[in-house]
C-alpha cells in the first residue's frame, strides 16, 4: 500500500514556493501567505530516514484555510492545489504541530 504522506518532499514544496516568488512580482499579502506555508512546512515536516516529508493532506487543508485568510489570488492557490493529488485533511480536520484543527 502506498503511503500518501511520503509522496512529496518538503524540499520539492519549498522549490514550488521559490518558483512563485521568482516568476512574477507578488503583493505583500501573498508574500505573507507564502511565509506562512514555509513555516508550516518547518513545523510539520518529519524525517523518514532519507528525506524530509510533510503530510500532503494536512498541507492542502492548511493552504485552503490560509488562502482564504489572506485572500490569495486563485492562480497561486491553484498552483499549489494542482500539485497535490490527495484529499483535503482528514475528516474535516488537519494537524498542525500535533494540534487537530478544523478546516473552515
Ligand atoms: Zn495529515
Amino acid at each position: 500500500m502506498e503511503i500518501e504522506i511520503a509522496s512529496l518532499s518538503t524540499k520539492k514544496i519549498e522549490g514550488s514556493l521559490f518558483n512563485i516568488v521568482n516568476k512574477r512580482p507578488i503583493d505583500k499579502r501573498t508574500n505573507e501567505f507564502l511565509k506562512e506555508v514555509s513555516r508550516f512546512l518547518k513545523r510539520n515536516s518529519f524525517n523518514t530516514g532519507n528525506k524530509e516529508v510533510v503530510c500532503l493532506r494536512c498541507l492542502k487543508a492548511f493552504i485552503i484555510v490560509k488562502s482564504k485568510d489572506y485572500e490569495i489570488p486563485i492562480h497561486i492557490k491553484d498552483y499549489f492545489l494542482s500539485r497535490m493529488k490527495c484529499e483535503i485533511g482528514h475528516d474535516e480536520y488537519y494537524l498542525d504541530s500535533g494540534n487537530l484543527r478544523k478546516i473552515r
